[in-house]
């Protein structure tokens, strides 16, 4: 039994083996942090999460590098998207790189997103850049005009090799483009000459400017995971130009291939149509939060393939919130019996824990497959519903295995997330629950409350006003 996983360069599966035994080297493209995240950015994020958490489980060790895109990223219109959120706010471009790059981590800890080992800024990588676009120049595969830089897409017959774009197609299908500084309409900036006036700037060999967006990706995953390295992630749009550009930039450089398995999540439609900033059909991510929790909320997304598009609307979530309920309550009611029962064996249910896992390793092993791997997860929850009813002997073997899946795979089982799930209500519930019992002199009660809330970290503290409570 092997993983397989669909590269979207050589549009198959194919069998994963990783360039350095029990290693996987892994970029995914991270957000431009100039606005709220939505739903979007919860669907790549957790896909990607997926991914690094099954390699991990399969005992591989993984370096995941995602980026902070904070410079360069342009809209269509050629404004960067970070001074027009800047002017937008009124503050400096810096504070808001800082605010919504505290608001993404925030919305992926709620969703239990596992932290990218390495999160480089692209503001703190310009030396890299620099580099890289003067390689670019000695190889042969860039100019420069006017303090600008641009790649030669002409001397690189491969362009396209990602996207399965033709150049001379791209000609015919590009708008009319103003640009003369560059000599054919597909080359792309590598480094932009900036006016006086633009904030974000800083001294190059050709003057005072910034890099263009692509460059970042390049240049930050050869810094952290090598020149070549083994799996590199991001949305479907990004194929072309974003990827494409990669591509060209790092392999001409290096004169090595860049990445050995592309993988492209798919989008978040609203109606049918991409959920999208610039198309103003958007749920933020916290406003998602406020109706579900991020466990809910991550759930629906892993209910469909992460080359699949999604669905968006309170109405799935709320569907997928009720399969969840049956496998929390499986999880609960396994966790009882465990505690309850003190003469269990430990090897009770081993058997069909392993058979469980077995099938749940088949679907993920199959380019990722969540959806099929929940369906796993359902057999294995009736299994153990049937086993709990028939009062059959279940052992930590099967919890622990049920455990695995549930939380450290699928990274469900994060209680803590979402609205109304603060812990605060319902410690102060259990404190004065305690109250009541002590007052009634069930002392052995109370303080088997006190023992499990300070087993829990929350600590009791009886005064002369009754009970107080701290963490810690
Ligand atoms: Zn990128």
């Amino acid at each position: 039994m092997s993983l397989r996983i669909y590269n979207t360069l050589s549009r198959q599966k194919e069998e994963f083996h990783p360039l350095q035994a029990g290693r996987v080297h892994m970029y995914v493209c991270g957000p431009t942090v100039y606005d709220y995240p939505h739903i979007g950015h919860a669907k790549s994020y957790i896909s990607f999460d997926v991914v690094v958490r099954y390699f991990r489980w399969l005992g591989y060790r993984v370096r995941y590098v995602q980026n902070i895109t904070d410079v360069g990223h342009m809209l269509d219109s050629g404004e960067d998207r970070i001074l027009k959120g800047a002017a937008r706010e009124q503050i400096e471009p810096m504070e808001l790189v800082e605010k919504y790059t505290a608001a993404y981590f925030k919305a992926m800890d709620q969703l239990n997103v596992l932290r990218p080992d390495i999160s480089p800024r692209a503001s703190g990588h310009i030396p890299e850049q620099i580099e890289l676009v003067q390689k670019l120049l000695e190889n042969g595969y860039a100019y420069e005009v006017n303090g600008s830089v641009y790649f030669d897409v002409s001397k690189w017959p491969e362009y396209g090799k990602l996207s399965g774009r033709k150049v001379e197609e791209q000609m015919a299908g590009a708008r009319l483009d103003i640009n003369e500084e560059k000599r054919h309409p597909a080359d792309f900036a590598l480094w932009k000459k900036a006016a006086d006036n633009h904030l974000m700037q800083w001294n190059s060999p050709w003057g005072r400017g910034f890099p263009g967006w692509h460059i970042e990706c390049s240049a930050m995953s050869a810094k952290y995971l090598g020149e070549t390295f083994d799996i590199h992630g991001g949305g479907m749009e990004n194929q072309f130009p974003h990827h494409e550009c990669e591509i060209a930039q790092s392999e001409a450089a290096s004169r090595k291939p860049f990445v050995r398995y592309w993988m492209h999540n798919n989008m978040v439609l609203v109606d049918g149509v991409k959920m999208s900033k610039s198309l103003g059909n958007f749920t933020t991510i916290a406003e998602a939060l406020k109706k579900f929790s991020g466990e809910q909320v991550r759930f629906f997304i892993l209910q469909s393939h992460y080359r699949s598009p999604v669905d968006f609307s309170d109405a799935a979530i709320a569907a997928a919130a009720q399969g969840l309920e049956r496998l929390r309550n499986t999880r609960i009611e396994l966790r009882k019996r465990l505690t309850a029962d003190a003469h269990v064996s430990a090897d009770g249910g081993r058997e069909l824990a392993e058979r469980h896992v077995q099938l749940f390793r088949q679907e993920m092993d199959d380019d990722f497959n969540t959806p099929a791997a929940i369906g796993r997860l359902f057999d294995f929850s009736r299994d153990l519903n049937r086993a709990l009813a028939e009062g059959a002997p279940l052992g930590a073997a099967v919890a622990t295995a049920f455990e695995e899946l549930y939380v450290n795979v699928l990274g469900l089982g994060s209680e803590a997330t979402g609205p109304g799930l603060d812990a605060d209500p319902f410690i102060d519930l259990l404190v004065s629950l305690r109250n009541e019992l002590r007052q009634k002199k069930e002392w052995a009660l109370a303080d088997r409350l006190r023992d499990g809330l300070a087993s829990l970290g929350v600590q009791i503290k009886d005064g002369k006003q009754g009970a107080t409570w701290s963490r810690g």
